[in-house]
C-alpha cells in the first residue's frame, strides 16, 4: 500500500504536474507564464502578475535546490488558494528554478553546480537568464524558499535595510510556529542564529559563492528573505509551514 508520504513524493517531484498546476493558476488569475530558458533539457518558467511594474514588485522563487521540494509545493499551493491576490499584487514567480534537481531529488543541477552559489557573474545560463529577466527592476520584498536536512525547525535569513520591531522575519516565524517551531540552534551553517533568525553580514561573500538572496538584496530588493523548513520532517507539515510563511510575508506587504 502506498503511504501518504510516498504519494506526496511522486506528486511533488513530478515536474509536468507542477507545470500543469501553474498553467491553471495563470489562466484563472490572468498571469503571464513564460518559458525563459532550457536548463538540463527542461523548460524553466517565470510567472508575472498583471500588476507587476519595474518598481515595488515582489519576487518569489523556489526549487533552486531540487531536493527541497516543500518550498515548490508551498508556493504552488499558496498561489492556488489566493487567485484574487495574484491578479492585484505585483508578483514575479520562479516556481521551480532547478527542474532537473526536482525530478531527481538532487540539490545541484545535472552538471553538479549549486545554482544557489552561481549569482555572482559565474556565467551560469540559468542564473544569468533570471538576472536578465529582472534587470532594472526593484522589489519591495524577495522570498527564496529552501529546506535544510539539518534543521530542527523553521528558520530564515533576514537581509533588510533598516529594521522594524518586530521584524518581518519574527512575524513570519511566529506564524509558522503552530505547524513547526523555530529552529533552536545557535549556530546554523556556520552563522549565528537567534530564535530561528540569521541576519548575515553580506561583506565576506566571494563572487563564486553568491547566493540568490544576497544578489537580490545587493541589486534589487530592500528586504530579502530565505525561508527554510526542516527536510527530515513530515512533508505535508513542511509544505504547510512554507505556505503559512509566504502568506504572512505577503499579507504584511499588501496591508501596508
Ligand atoms: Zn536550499
Amino acid at each position: 500500500m502506498q503511504s501518504e508520504e510516498s504519494f506526496s513524493y511522486a506528486r511533488v517531484h513530478h515536474y509536468p504536474n507542477l507545470l500543469r498546476r501553474w498553467r491553471k493558476i495563470s489562466r484563472a488569475a490572468g498571469l503571464k507564464m513564460s518559458k525563459i530558458v532550457s536548463s538540463d533539457g527542461l523548460p524553466v518558467y517565470e510567472v508575472r502578475s498583471p500588476a507587476l511594474t519595474q518598481t515595488n514588485g515582489i519576487y518569489l522563487s523556489a526549487g533552486i535546490h531540487g531536493d527541497e521540494a516543500a518550498g515548490v509545493e508551498g508556493l504552488a499551493r499558496w498561489a492556488e488558494v489566493n487567485l484574487r491576490q495574484l491578479s492585484s499584487l505585483p508578483l514575479i514567480f520562479f516556481p521551480c528554478l532547478n527542474p532537473w534537481g526536482l525530478i531527481h531529488n538532487s540539490r545541484n543541477s545535472q552538471s553538479g553546480d549549486d545554482l544557489n552559489r552561481s549569482w555572482g557573474g559565474s556565467g551560469n545560463l540559468l542564473t544569468s537568464t533570471v538576472q536578465n529577466r529582472i534587470r532594472g527592476m526593484s522589489f519591495q520584498l524577495s522570498l527564496n524558499l529552501h529546506e535544510d536536512y539539518e534543521g530542527n525547525g523553521v528558520y530564515l535569513y533576514e537581509l533588510t535595510r533598516g529594521r522594524a520591531h518586530p521584524s518581518l522575519g519574527e512575524i513570519i516565524l511566529k506564524s509558522a510556529a503552530k505547524i513547526i517551531v523555530p529552529d533552536s540552534r545557535e549556530l546554523i551553517d556556520g552563522r549565528k542564529a537567534k530564535d530561528g533568525i540569521i541576519r548575515p553580514r553580506p561583506r565576506n561573500i566571494l563572487p563564486d559563492e553568491m547566493p540568490e538572496a544576497l544578489f537580490l538584496f545587493k541589486q534589487h530588493a530592500d528586504q530579502s528573505y530565505t525561508l527554510e523548513t526542516p527536510s527530515e520532517f513530515d512533508f505535508q507539515g513542511r509544505a504547510d509551514a512554507q505556505f503559512r510563511m509566504i502568506h504572512t510575508a505577503l499579507k504584511k506587504q499588501w496591508s501596508n
